[in-house]
């Protein structure tokens, strides 16, 4: 694997262990999904993927706001000064509605009591629906819809939850988003098309405002480098679309926007050899990066030579074979990639981990032993 020089030599002349994000390739895949998307559509990036500040004010120069999953969110969007700004999450708080009903985000509300609590203390809020289909569900991990799950209002609920809201509230249209980390994307093209033609006729059979047919994230990426979502395959796929006048399309693409932009660094601290395996020891791991750990997969890394080497004996390397990499924690399961082939790896060389820019750091269990934060470098573009 090899790296942008740019991104090795902000790795190596930076602190570490780091995350280093890059600003050009989150404009790149803002871009290039925009691109496959009918004109006109919004993104609103959906922060929890990444919300590195400095990340999300270099966001909003390419995508048209910001997704919301907490009160804290909102409050980090506001600030980013996100122009356009939607509030989800199963279990928001009379404080969260009220400070988007404030800040004129759209909340994509969850259901028939969050409806009510909304006229209660939020009348002034734009409503999206966020519907729980009747339909089987995408491929992707996260499913969450057309099965049972704590999101959105189930579709026969749909008409009662609909007409107890309707005098009281300002509905402006529906919220299906459905899934994370789908690669297939001529299926992911179909559910786009799927549900604007559904929230058309949902529209006119419940009597509600469509402004807004928000179709949710999900647009997937493979952090191994195996497979990709094709945006030329879900661009002819999304041909049949019909928008009804007068009603915007939204997605909220988080993981695509930002994975790629992101590489997490850390430095070799020992090599050893026990019962029949090669470790690579880290100081870094889980901590910092947890997806390894939380999927069971072993992520792809680059071997960045550091020729320096401080101590007067020997250097512990390992050269043509497979190896495991720990990280610093006192836990067996402190693992970031098994059995992974090297040509050469020694103690004090830096070990990249590439494609680390989404959900990465934010789902990471970062205060297990005090063990120290990485640092955070943004390369602008
Ligand atoms: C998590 C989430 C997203 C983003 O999902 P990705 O798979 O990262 O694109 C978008 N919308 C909502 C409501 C979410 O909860």
């Amino acid at each position: 694997m090899r790296l942008p020089p740019r991104v090795a030599h902000a790795i190596r002349t930076g602190p570490r262990p780091a995350y280093l994000y890059d600003l050009a390739a989150v404009r790149d895949n803002l871009a290039a999904l925009s691109a496959a998307l009918p004109a006109g559509t919004r993104i609103a990036y959906a922060m929890k993927a990444n919300g590195n500040d400095t990340l999300l004010r270099g966001v909003l120069r390419w995508a048209d706001g910001l997704e919301a999953a907490s009160g804290a969110e909102l409050t980090a969007a506001v600030a980013a000064g996100s122009p356009f700004t939607l509030l989800s999450g199963p279990a928001k708080t009379d404080d969260d509605l009220r400070a988007a009903a404030a800040a004129g985000a759209v909340v994509n509300a969850e259901s028939l009591h969050e409806l009510r609590r909304i006229a209660h203390v939020a009348p002034g809020a734009k409503v999206c629906l966020r519907v729980n289909r009747s339909h089987p569900a995408l491929p992707g991990t996260h499913r969450m819809s057309g099965a049972p799950t704590q999101f959105g209002i189930e579709e026969p609920q749909l008409a009662h939850a609909v007409t107890d809201a309707i005098d009281r509230i300002h509905i402006v249209g529906f919220h299906l988003h459905a899934v994370s980390n789908n690669l297939d994307a001529a299926a992911h093209a179909a559910f786009i098309t799927d549900a604007v033609a559904w929230a058309t006729r949902a529209a006119d059979t419940y009597s509600v405002p469509l402004d807004i047919i928000n179709v949710g994230g999900g647009f997937g990426v493979d952090v191994t480098g195996a497979a990709t979502f094709d945006l030329d395959t879900f661009a002819a796929g999304l041909t049949d679309l019909r928008l009804p006048a007068g009603s915007q399309l939204v997605v909220e693409p988080g993981r695509y926007a930002a994975a790629t932009a992101g590489w997490y660094a850390a430095d070799v601290t020992d090599v050893k050899h026990t019962h029949g395996r090669w470790f690579a020891v880290i100081r870094g791991g889980t901590h910092h990066f947890r997806l390894p750990a939380s999927w069971d997969y072993s992520h792809p890394f680059a071997v960045l030579p550091v020729d320096d080497w401080p101590y007067p004996f020997e250097r512990p390397a390992v050269a043509g074979a497979h190896i495991d990499v720990a990280g610093e924690q006192c836990n067996p399961r402190d693992i970031l990639a098994r059995d992974a082939p090297v040509e050469t790896v020694r103690a004090g060389d830096i070990l990249v981990f590439p494609n680390t820019g989404a959900y990465g750091w934010e789902v990471a269990h970062h205060d297990f032993l005090r063990l120290a934060h990485p640092a955070f470098t943004v390369l602008d573009c």
